[in-house]
Order: structure tokens, then C-alpha cells, then sequence
């Protein structure tokens, strides 16, 4: 038993070694990545299911190392937030996505929202709301075009600060979006306190929305409870014409998915949707 321990304690070491060594160079590499200009923002199209308009679009961060190539925000966004770079990538991300509404504003007289994901480190910085509001107004885009998406894990740290931030958000006028609804393990109770406009219904339960029923039946629970709240719903990473007809079926608002649209570096974006 003891030999046993013994070789578990070197194999997590040699895991925990990878895992290390892979960090640092991706932490590394990140500290040059905004100055290099290395981050691009992709754009993925949400749809009225009703009518298949496109009713507004989702930024996706995209980062492309000159010898890593493209890194998958799976991978760097956990680490940035990590390492607290999540922040100044964050803040980049607000301004690019501003520069370009304002710029498809100008150009094609559209005004569709769009939704930016703010994560957690990022919403708890004291300065966000201070910092959104400026962007807003030296890019002269009105806050109703701009759509935050945070993730239910912000309560679990300190609900009460969290309100504070939603309230005060809502006062300059952009709209929130609760991503991945349904697998931050919290309680629903936050629902009545937030004054949030959206839910997102996170991908794995569309996955089985078709096969398996425990996931059909969770999707349309969320869906009668955002519409009993006044809540707008939008299901994500939808991939097929079935699981389209059945979100048609149970109501749901909105969809977002490859089946659809995915997501697009802004000049394909543009000629898709825009043009
Ligand atoms: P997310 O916010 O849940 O974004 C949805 C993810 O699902 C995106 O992956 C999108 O490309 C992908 N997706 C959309 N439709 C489909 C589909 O039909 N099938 C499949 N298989 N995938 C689909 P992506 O772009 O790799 O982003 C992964 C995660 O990284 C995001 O998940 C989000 O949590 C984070 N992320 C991306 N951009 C940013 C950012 O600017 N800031 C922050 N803080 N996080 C970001
Ligand atoms: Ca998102
Ligand atoms: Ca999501």
C-alpha cells in the first residue's frame, strides 16, 4: 500500500508538472497578446425562432499566437481569469465590441444588440460599471445595444454586491443575460433579486433535448419559468433541425447554434448578416 501512495504521489506530480508548464506558457504568451494585437473578436448570430431573423449576435474571443496559432478560449480564459488578466482582456473586449456596433450602426443604419461575456473576476472589479459607462459614451453606442452575459457562479460570491452592480448596470441602460442557466448549482431564489432580461439555457441540455427526456423536461421547465418572469429565453449551441422543432414547440424565444449560424470574424459576419 505504501509503494502504491508512493507512485500516486509521483504520478500527480508529473500531471501536476504538465499542467504547471502549460500555464506558465500560456501566461506567459498572454502578457504579450494585447500588446502584440493577437485577440480578434468572432460574432455568432442569435434568431427569433419564430420569424429566423437575426435579432443580435454574440462576441467570441479569438486569440491566434504567432507559433501556437489559435488558442481556444476553453483553454485561456479559465488561466487569464486565473492569473487576474481576464481584466485588461475584458476591457479590451468591451472597447472592440463597442468600436464595432458603432461602426455597423454607421454603416448599415442596423442597430442589433450584442452580447459580450463578462466573467466573474471581471465583474467583481469595483471600476466595470464606471468603465462600461465611458466606452459607451466616447464610442457614442447606446447602452441598450450592449448585452452582458454573466454566469450564475457572480451570487454565489457575494449576492448582495452583485444586486448593487445589476441595479446599477440597469441604470445606465444595458441588458443582462444569465449564461449557462441551469449548471451553476445555485438556488433559483436570485431570480426575483436580479434584474436580469435574459436566460441562456447552457448547451448540454440541448444536447439531449431529443433523447434524453430528464434533459427535455429541464429545457422546458426553464422555458415556462422565464416566461413567468417576464424573462426573455434563448437556448445555445443548438445543432440540429430536431432540436430546433422542439425548442419551436416549448416556446423558447430565441436560439443561437451551428445549425443556424456560427460564429464569424467580422468582415464574413458582415456579409452574411449585414449586407
Ligand atoms: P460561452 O459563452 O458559453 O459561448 C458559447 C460557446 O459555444 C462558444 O465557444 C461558441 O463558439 C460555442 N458554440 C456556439 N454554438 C455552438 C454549437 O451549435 N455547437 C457547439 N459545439 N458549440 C457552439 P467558444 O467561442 O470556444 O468559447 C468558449 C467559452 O469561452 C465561452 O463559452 C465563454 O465562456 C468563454 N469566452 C469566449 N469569449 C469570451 C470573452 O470575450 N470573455 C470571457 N470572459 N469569456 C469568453
Ligand atoms: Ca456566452
Ligand atoms: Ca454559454
Amino acid at each position: 500500500a505504501k509503494e502504491q501512495g508512493k507512485n500516486q504521489v509521483q504520478f500527480f506530480n508529473e500531471t501536476m508538472k504538465q499542467t504547471v508548464l502549460k500555464k506558465t506558457i500560456i501566461e506567459t504568451a498572454l502578457h504579450q497578446a494585447l500588446e502584440n494585437r493577437e485577440f480578434a473578436l468572432y460574432y455568432q448570430p442569435q434568431f427569433d425562432i419564430q420569424t429566423k431573423e437575426v435579432i443580435g449576435m454574440e462576441a467570441l474571443l479569438r486569440w491566434k499566437h504567432p507559433q501556437m496559432g489559435l488558442v481556444s478560449p476553453g483553454v485561456f480564459i479559465p488561466i487569464a481569469e486565473e492569473t487576474g488578466q481576464i481584466v485588461a482582456i475584458g476591457e479590451w473586449v468591451i472597447e472592440e465590441a463597442c468600436r464595432q456596433i458603432k461602426q455597423w450602426n454607421e454603416q448599415y443604419g442596423r442597430s442589433l444588440p450584442l452580447s459580450i461575456n463578462i466573467s466573474p473576476k471581471q465583474f467583481l472589479q469595483e471600476n466595470l460599471v464606471d468603465y462600461i459607462t465611458s466606452v459607451l459614451t466616447k464610442t457614442n453606442v447606446p447602452a441598450e445595444q450592449l448585452d452582458l452575459e454573466i454566469t450564475e457562479g457572480v451570487a454565489v460570491f457575494n449576492e448582495q454586491y452583485t444586486i448593487e452592480k445589476l441595479q446599477q448596470l440597469k441604470q445606465i441602460g444595458v441588458h443582462i443575460s444569465i449564461d449557462d442557466f441551469g449548471t451553476g448549482y445555485s438556488s433559483l431564489s436570485y431570480l426575483r433579486k436580479f434584474p436580469i432580461d435574459r436566460l441562456k439555457i447552457a448547451k448540454p441540455f440541448i444536447d439531449g433535448i431529443t433523447e434524453v427526456e430528464e434533459d427535455a423536461a429541464i429545457v422546458a421547465s426553464i422555458i415556462v419559468l422565464a416566461k413567468s418572469l417576464k424573462l426573455r429565453v434563448i437556448a445555445e449551441g443548438v445543432e440540429t433541425n430536431e432540436q430546433l422543432n422542439v425548442l419551436h414547440s416549448l416556446r423558447c424565444d430565441e436560439i443561437q447554434g451551428y445549425v443556424l449560424g456560427k460564429p464569424l470574424p467580422k468582415e464574413e459576419f458582415e456579409k452574411m448578416y449585414f449586407v
